[in-house]
């Protein structure tokens, strides 16, 4: 039920002194042609309705999310209570600088850790999300080559293995996307990006670990490869779990990444947002970044800002709290905790993925790292039920399914990511889970069909939802 349709007229929670100003009323053309339909609800009918619609959500704190690509890990409270220090909230962007200095210099923190785990020299924390960040990424590669004259680059190469935003950020900033394919392996075939590279590439964006969970041997080859063709890097960082503190992007030859702190570094996300995707880049790109760097002292960063940056891609810093919350996550591990939760979270996945061999195809060979990839095409030939009907079967056992059809490069896929935070007891029990849902399929594949059956709603028309959506709740089909 919505919050309009448990309203009743003359209800409300309305507890504001009576006005002592002039009342000044809009003109005639100003006015609203209809009624402004707003609940009238008391405060305990608001505070029951959105108790029970976080009950219906399911996040990390209610179990486990094993959702591939998107590193579902707990987040500590203590990130919450630092970023709810009144010298963090309660500011304002354009107060003077004198006045925030330790504000600045929570960013400034931020930007020498990260640079030092991703080993890049500069970073602007504008870009409110993984895709933000990629956009801006690349709008510094084009701005590189315009500021050199080199107006021919227009093509960005990009293997099939990598995350979706890829090439939607690619084609946003104007680049034709090439794509370039995986080996059996599922790493990028060389031969082929040899033979994509030449005086068109822009340059070339990298998954890494690619959406297989698996991580490129050939790394220093491929960023050598598009370098001399006179492309550049760009690291799509978004699975940075899987390396963080054992390995650097920019050790390994790449000009430009994003890192997803509502990822990695444990800021919570999954509700879209506020999400913090900070661009890191090397000293040579460092002028064309966004305009919101400062100098050391934190002093005014107009003075700073460079007349070949690209501009502002968000206001002012970005999502501040979230680089808060990343900066509190980061103080909290040090420098052993960062690798070692790497170290785990590859554990775990790999651990999960031996466990569940048995029931699915994994179709790449070797150790994965944070994530693997399952695929359920024998699965579906032998008894009917998809890799769709084993993601709903887990909802009735409280589990978040796995990403479901991604990568596009397996059929019937499931990507799961167990994360560094989870128990081995969760993961076994989600492998137990996991084998029963088989056996069902085995059994009872009618059922499985049918799953869920404990959630809000059920089976979806998931055609009829993407070719004929409701985007608008009518008042008067309601009768409100
Ligand atoms: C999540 C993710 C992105 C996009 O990040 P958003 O914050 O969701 O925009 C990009 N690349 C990879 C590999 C990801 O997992």
């Amino acid at each position: 039920m919505l919050i309009f349709e448990k309203g009743q007229k003359g209800r409300g929670s309305g507890i504001l002194p009576a006005c002592d100003v002039p009342v000044v009323m809009p003109g005639e053309k100003d006015k609203r042609e209809t009624d402004l339909h707003l609940p009238e609800v008391s405060e305990n009918d608001i505070s029951r309705h959105y108790s029970e619609l976080a009950g219906k959500a399911h996040g990390v704190n209610d179990g486990f999310y094993p959702l591939g690509s998107c590193t579902m890990k707990y987040n500590p409270k203590i990130n919450e209570e630092i970023a709810s220090l009144p010298g963090f909230t309660e500011i304002h962007p354009l107060q003077p600088k004198e006045t925030v200095q330790g504000c600045l210099e929570v960013i400034k923190t931020t930007e020498q850790y990260l640079c030092e785990i991703t080993g890049m020299d500069r970073m602007t924390f504008q870009p409110a999300a993984g895709a933000h960040g990629e956009f801006t990424g690349l709008l510094l590669i084009k701005a590189y080559h315009e500021s050199r004259g080199d107006h021919k680059r227009t093509k960005i190469i990009i293997p099939d293995s990598a995350h979706g935003t890829n090439p939607a950020s690619a084609s946003m900033v104007g680049y034709t996307v090439l794509s370039v394919p995986s080996t059996g392996e599922g790493l990028v075939d060389l031969k082929a990006l040899q033979a994509a590279v030449g005086e068109d590439t822009a340059g070339l964006m990298l998954t890494n670990p690619n959406t297989l969970g698996l991580f490129d041997k050939n790394i220093d080859i491929i960023t050598k490869i598009v370098h001399e063709a006179g492309g550049l890097t760009y690291y799509d960082g978004a699975n940075l779990n899987a390396v963080m503190g054992i390995v650097r992007p920019g050790d390994m030859g790449f000009d430009v990444m994003h890192v997803n702190l509502h990822k990695t570094f444990s800021t919570p996300h999954g509700g879209g947002g506020p999400g913090s995707g900070p661009v890191g880049c090397k000293k040579f790109l460092a002028d064309f970044l966004p305009s919101d760097l400062f100098s050391e002292d934190f002093g005014d960063k107009d003075k700073e800002t460079s007349i070949k940056s690209i501009g502002r891609v968000k206001s002012f810093y970005g999502n501040f709290l979230i680089v808060v919350r990343a900066l509190t996550y980061i103080s909290m591990l040090g420098s052993g905790g960062i690798p070692e939760a790497s170290k785990h979270a590859v554990l775990h996945a790999n651990y999960m993925m031996s466990q569940l061999r048995d029931i699915f195809t994994i179709p790449y060979e070797g150790n994965c790292m944070h994530e693997f990839v399952m695929s359920l095409s024998d699965l579906k030939k032998e008894t009917g039920i998809s890799a769709l009907d084993i993601a709903k079967g887990l909802l009735d056992e409280g589990i978040h399914p796995p990403t479901m059809y991604f990568p596009l490069i397996v059929p019937e896929a499931l990507m799961a990511e167990p994360t560094e935070t989870e128990a081995k007891e969760t993961i076994d029990r989600a492998v137990e889970v996991f084998h029963r849902l088989y056996e069902r399929a085995k059994s009872n594949p009618e059922a499985l069909h049918e799953a869920p059956a404990s959630t809000p709603v059920t089976r979806l028309d998931e055609v009829g939802a993407a070719r004929k959506p409701k985007l608008r709740y009518n008042f008067q089909d309601n009768g409100i």
